[in-house]
């Protein structure tokens, strides 16, 4: 059985990951900070493990990957997914959201990255990290978000450009807007009733839909699986044809 270790996964995205790899049969090292919103991702299949915990620091990250060898003794798979955004422009930043953003979005899968990395490579196994188009085209009121996935898309490229030759793969899914609590956030911060921010994004997509988290789970989980082995170093956006 391989085993896959996915980050946020208490919502949005990150559950919609951790559900798809669970029906694929993979065993799923779920972690989150939200232990009741975990239980419930858990309880759809008994392939699920929680683990409930704050990323910041590499002592976290470590930690994390520690416990999850220990209870499955292997990582096939790394889904970078926690994250966050708080909105601004460079003038509207400050130190404290920049640095916040660049944590979570940035040091957290590049500590991750690192400690799975031995038993990754022992696996000959693979990287998911969940960008956004953010990340390949910058975004209006959103510098250090856009900073941040962007770095990860090429933390992305990099790592599968170093590991290629000994069977790791690194790719990155870039999403346009997905209905998820992050986006629930980002309308209400924004002062703009959800409806009107869900209708007029999906407006925005040329295939006249926002993503669903099942669309990236999909692409996350085929990531995964061996017919994707020729994949590597690469940044898909899951997007309706927004940034074609
Ligand atoms: P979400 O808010 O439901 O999920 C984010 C998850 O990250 C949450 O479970 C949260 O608890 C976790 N998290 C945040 N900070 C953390 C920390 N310090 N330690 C541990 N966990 C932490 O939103 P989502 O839309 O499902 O986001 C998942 C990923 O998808 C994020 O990386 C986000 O940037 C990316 N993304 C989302 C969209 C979108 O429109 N929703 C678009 C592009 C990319």
């Amino acid at each position: 059985m391989s085993v896959v270790l996915v980050t946020g996964a208490s919502s949005g995205i990150g559950a919609a990951i951790a559900i798809a790899f669970a029906e694929e049969g993979w065993d799923v090292m779920a972690a989150g900070r939200h232990e009741g919103r975990l239980e419930e991702v858990a309880d759809v299949s008994d392939s699920i493990v929680t683990w409930s915990g704050d990323l910041a620091e590499s002592e976290d990250c470590d930690e994390l990957i520690a416990d999850t060898i220990e209870e499955f003794g292997e990582i096939d798979c790394l889904v970078n997914n926690a994250g966050v955004i708080v909105r601004g422009d460079v003038a509207d930043t400050s130190d404290d959201d920049w640095r916040y953003t660049m944590t979570v979005n940035l040091d957290v899968p590049f500590f991750l990255s690192r400690a799975a990395l031995p038993h990754l490579l022992r696996a000959e196994g693979s990287i998911v990290n969940i960008a956004s188009d953010c990340g390949l085209r910058g975004a209006d009121n959103a510098a250090a978000y856009a900073a941040s996935k962007g770095g990860l898309v090429l933390l992305t490229k990099s790592m599968a450009k170093d590991h290629a030759g000994d069977g790791l793969r690194v790719n990155a899914i870039c999403p346009g807007d997905v209905d998820t609590p992050m986006l629930a956030a980002d309308a209400e911060e924004s002062g703009v009733d959800l409806d009107e921010y869900l209708e007029e994004a999906a407006e925005a997509v040329p295939s006249g839909r926002i993503a669903t988290p099942e669309d990236v789970a999909a692409l996350a989980v085929f990531l995964a699986t061996d017919a994707a082995s020729h994949i590597n170093g690469t940044a898909i956006p899951v997007d309706g044809a927004g940034s074609a």
